[in-house]
């Protein structure tokens, strides 16, 4: 039977998705393969369709222990026969399954990671024809991803095991270079045919939104929206887990919760109530979601910021998988970050990583400060060049709010910052543009500095916004500590000689009554005078950052 065929007869689909066929192919043929297709994109069948046509047994490593009996069931519905092998079987199964194996009953058996390489497993599987071993979420083998799962570590020790080598496929949403190299390294893959198929999903609709009552915010949008469709809550601690479905539960919406602290029994119920449609909503932390495949989710929303740009597209992801418009809300607040940073801060890691989480934190950060296409800002983090700057289905390309002129602010920000001699976080710069009479001002003696209380009419959170946007654009860098410092980068320069002109959405930058002060403030006001000194600066940087081989940036 031809490919096509298969698909048809089995899967009951007239084609492949792009990527698909060109992967089965080579899978087919015996090539190692790679396979990075966004959530919902089609892996499983890149398999689940090689596994029926090759002669002797696929094995996929899964992590997804919860679903393995799922994908199981509706395998065997399809005609194929499959088995699953993990902590959830008793002794007796577990033995007759291996009893299945060893008589050919299978094509495709899907095993926990943990399982591998248990003695009774390897003994059995050394006899036996392999054919294929699948990685599914392959990402879960790298410490840098977000689902790190140490028995992935193991995988290569199983493979090796094998009387004669088989194919191995891995499959991952994960696109970033670090990890699939990581992935390619540590499983150990053999010039891999490697399939990337494009990320941008045009039906999801990104927006990023401030809005200072967050449970309000949800039901009136809830309400406004999506009345009757089905969709997920993202929150990042299980107490607001609990509460938030209390909340909604109470104004009558129909809501679960599913997080790490509940029992596996109530965890499964909620999950499977809601896949099946009986419960609308559910409440999540990042436990739930991973190898979900519910076609119409129509809405994603996090209540809270997760702590990178890789484990937001995946979440955001569960959206529209079966192609219809859905919504992807990520509610956005200043203590995000804190609750992200102390996160980081906590895990007593060593410091290279943790400058890694803070980088890879601080790129979420941007994305929701920034005016560009938060479509573009997403597809860049992949590497992905998108045709148009304005993807015109996210709400920094619909927003039709007003913009301000921001330029004589952002230098005088800038000069500030130069001013403190880049020794000083956000706080520290925001007190001093403010004119403020705070101990620790005054002690490092900074109220001397030219640029003291020259922003005296703007609002702590006016100030903060423009840094924010500055950081996000590259005008700004911010060191990516425990502390972090803000610095000039060399782009300040643009800003600075007013070469750049900068805009912002105004609505973000004033409350009512500022407006008439701040309008005074945009007229007055040259700070001409650090242009000079920002060149010998920049200057100085460059050769600093020659002589130590850093990239001229800093
Ligand atoms: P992934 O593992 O990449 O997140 P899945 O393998 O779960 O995605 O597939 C997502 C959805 O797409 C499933 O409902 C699946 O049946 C469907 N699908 C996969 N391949 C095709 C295809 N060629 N045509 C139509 N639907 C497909
Ligand atoms: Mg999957």
């Amino acid at each position: 039977m031809d490919l096509q065929n298969i698909l048809k007869t089995y899967f009951g689909y007239d084609e492949f998705r792009n990527g698909q066929d060109k992967l089965i192919e080579s899978i087919i043929k015996g090539r190692d393969a790679l396979g990075i297709m966004p959530t919902g994109g089609g892996k499983s069948i890149c398999y689940q369709l090689p596994a029926i046509a090759l002669d002797g047994i696929t094995i996929v490593i899964s992590p997804l222990i919860s679903l393995m009996k799922d994908q199981v069931d509706s395998l065997n519905e399809l005609g194929i026969n499959a088995a699953f092998i993990n902590s959830t079987l008793d002794n007796d199964e577990f033995l007759q399954i291996l009893e299945g194996i060893r008589g050919n009953s299978y094509k495709i058996v899907y095993v926990a990671p943990e399982r591998l390489n248990t003695d009774s497993f390897i003994n059995l599987v050394k006899d036996i024809r392999i054919s294929l071993v699948a990685v599914d979420e392959a990402h879960c083998i790298s410490q840098w991803g977000h689902d790190f799962r140490p028995s992935y570590l193991e995988i290569p020790r199983f493979i090796n095991s094998l009387k004669q080598r088989p194919a191995v496929a891995a499959f991952t949403a994960t696109a970033t270079k670090e990890i699939i190299k990581e992935i390619n390294r540590l499983i150990g893959l053999r010039n891999p045919i490697e399939v990337t198929t494009g990320f941008d999903r045009p039906n999801l609709y990104y927006q990023v939104l401030k809005v200072s009552n967050k449970s309000k915010f949800l039901i009136e949008y809830l309400n406004e929206n999506f009345k009757t469709e089905s969709g997920i809550v993202y929150c990042s601690t299980r107490k607001s887990v609990e509460s938030l479905v209390k909340v909604l539960s109470d104004k009558g919406f129909s809501a679960v919760g599913y997080h790490g602290g509940m029992n596996s029994e109530e965890r499964q119920k909620n999950q499977d109530d809601f896949i099946l449609g009986n419960k609308r909503i559910i409440v999540a932390t990042n436990a739930f979601g991973m190898g979900i495949d519910k076609p119409d989710v129509r809405f994603v929303i996090h209540y809270n910021m997760p702590k990178n740009m890789e484990a937001y597209y995946q979440e955001a992801g569960r959206a529209g998988r079966d192609g219809e418009k859905s919504d992807c809300i990520l509610l956005y607040s200043a203590s995000d970050i804190v609750k992200q940073k102390l996160m980081i801060q906590n895990n007593d890691i060593d410091p290279k990583r943790q400058e890694i989480l803070y980088k890879n934190l601080q790129y979420l950060v941007n994305y929701c400060n920034t005016n560009d296409c938060l479509r573009n800002q997403i597809l860049n983090y992949f590497d992905e060049d998108f045709a148009n700057d304005k993807c015109k289905n996210c709400s920094n390309c619909i927003d039709s709010s007003e913009m301000m002129d921001i330029t004589l602010e952002a230098q005088k920000i800038l000069s500030c910052i130069y001013r403190v001699s880049q020794r000083y976080g956000a706080n520290m710069v925001i007190q001093v543009l403010r004119g403020s009479k705070n101990k620790k001002v005054l002690e490092a003696r900074l109220d001397n500095v030219s640029t003291y209380g020259i922003m005296k009419e703007y609002s702590d959170s006016a100030i903060s916004e423009i840094i924010m946007t500055l950081v996000s654009s590259g005008y700004i860098h911010m060191t990516h500590d425990k502390y972090p410092v803000l610095k000039l980068t060399s782009k300040s320069a643009d800003v600075l000689s007013g070469k750049t002109k900068l805009h912002h959405k105004k609505h973000l930058l004033q409350k009512k009554d500022e407006k008439e002060k701040a309008s005074k403030s945009i007229k007055g006001g040259n700070i001409d005078f650090d242009i000079e000194l920002f060149e010998k600066l920049k200057q100085y940087r460059y050769k600093i950052a020659q002589e130590k081989g850093l990239p001229p940036y800093v």
